[in-house]
């Protein structure tokens, strides 16, 4: 059986981690309770193709062991007792040393899909079973709220929870969810008394099935798949949160992604840039370099001042976060500019290229379908742009409030 880890959810006996196949450089964190040095990534091998699922797994289990679900979680929990300015750094050096956009969006779906809504939602008793695990990368999470008939609009979800003895019965599909079916625990949205709820769920519970149904082909360094819940009993101790209080646990969990999954993926764009400045000076036309020529020098510009505003945009998020400040608003606007800024760069880089940045096998020609699934995970661009708008009292989100009349 693939995903041979034990998720407590079943008396059934599961291995743990297979050994993975990386080797990597440790650094010096003994323990959570010290700080770290910067890790160092130079053992987890550079993207070169879409890698199969125990790859993907033993790169995540590499990247566990150097401390990267750590970062600005407490240290009584397992946590550096770091900030957010440290993950963004720590994420952006391992996007320049993997160049895996899938790698860095299986992290945020780790991170923002489980480990801080269980850290800000949870009880003490599902703190204490789950962060150790998710921590340590012993478990791997993540969160399913998209369907196959809704992904932006949130509230038009199908899933049900239905009380049951003491517990829940869940029935619904998710689509499109990033590190199934990998993941140990999802943390899964569902309608319980026709308010959305979040539930933990294990996929060794009965009647939860993970499978690869609706794969994409963006990011492959990650998996995405389905879910399908038939009838799915979980005890009382799954509910997370409080009965109804989904749509705003979905809305927090998103905020934090929307501010920090282009972290790891600034990493990879530095790459980018460098990539295609080294281009444009080894390559000739018209007996001048490439650089020479106008059209090329200022899409080169044009792509290192992208990068520069989504490091600023980062540096924002993890000031206000740092500084205990919503980032609603940062957030959305973060989320928008990197994903276009993203996309706009990587056809950028393989205009520059010409025919070279579309070999088969290119990774300059993987990004842009990447940059196309960072338009869209998270929430898409249309959906940032109605937030802003909304946030600034206008636009189609915008609903008039009914006691004002
Ligand atoms: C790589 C990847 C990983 C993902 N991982 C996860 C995950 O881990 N968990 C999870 O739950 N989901 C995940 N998703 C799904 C993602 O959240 C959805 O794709 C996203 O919410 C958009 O939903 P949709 O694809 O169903 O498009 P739809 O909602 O059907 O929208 C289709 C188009 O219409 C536009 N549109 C829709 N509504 C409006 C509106 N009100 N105003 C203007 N334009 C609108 C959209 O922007 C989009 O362009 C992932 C997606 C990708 C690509």
């Amino acid at each position: 059986m693939y995903g041979s880890r034990d998720t407590g959810a079943s008396k059934a006996a599961f291995p743990r981690w297979s050994v993975g196949t990386i080797q990597f450089n440790f650094i010096a964190f003994a323990n959570s309770s010290t700080m770290t040095k910067t890790p160092d990534f130079s053992g987890i091998p550079t993207y070169s193709g879409p890698p199969k699922e125990a790859e993907i797994q033993s790169r995540l289990r590499a990247v566990a062991e150097l401390g990267v679900f750590r970062h600005a979680l407490p240290q009584h929990l397992g946590g550096l007792g770091d900030n957010f300015a440290e993950l963004v750094k720590t994420h952006r050096n391992l996007g320049l040393a993997s160049r895996d956009p899938g790698l860095m969006l299986a992290i945020n779906a780790h991170l923002w899909g489980s480990v801080f809504p269980i850290l800000l939602y949870g009880s003490e008793a599902q703190k204490e079973k789950f962060l150790p695990q998710l921590l340590s990368g012993q478990w791997l999470g993540g969160h399913a709220i998209t369907e196959p008939s809704c992904g932006s609009d949130v509230q038009a979800m199908t899933t049900v929870a239905s009380p049951l003895g003491e517990g829940y019965v869940l029935n619904g599909e998710k689509r499109y969810i990033s590190n199934v079916p990998l993941a140990d625990w999802l943390v899964i949205y569902a309608k319980l008394e026709g308010k959305i709820s979040a539930f933990l769920v294990s996929r060794d519970d009965e009647g939860c099935q993970f499978s690869h149904e609706g794969a994409l082909a963006a990011c492959r360094g990650s998996a995405t798949g389905s879910v399908s819940l038939k009838d799915c009993r979980i005890d009382a101790d799954r509910l997370l949160g409080k009965v109804g209080a989904g749509a705003q646990m979905i809305q927090k969990a998103l905020e934090y992604e929307r501010a920090f999954v282009f972290a790891g993926i600034a990493g990879i764009m530095d790459w980018q840039l460098a990539e295609v400045v080294r281009y444009s000076r080894e390559r000739r036309s018209g007996g001048v370099h490439l650089g020479k020529h106008q059209a090329i020098s200022h899409r080169i510009s044009d792509m290192k001042l992208r990068l520069d505003t989504i490091d600023l945009w980062l540096g924002e998020c993890a000031r206000l976060c740092d500084a205990g400040q919503r980032i609603t608003l940062a957030s959305a606007q973060t989320k928008l500019y990197a994903a276009e800024a993203f996309l706009q760069s990587s056809l950028d880089a393989v205009q520059i290229m010409g025919a070279a940045g579309l070999e088969s096998g290119s990774l300059m020609a993987e990004l842009v379908q990447d940059a196309m699934g960072g338009r869209l995970f998270s929430g898409s661009s249309e959906v940032q742009k109605n937030l802003i708008a909304a946030l600034l009292g206008t636009g189609d989100a915008y609903r008039p409030n009914p006691q004002a009349n």
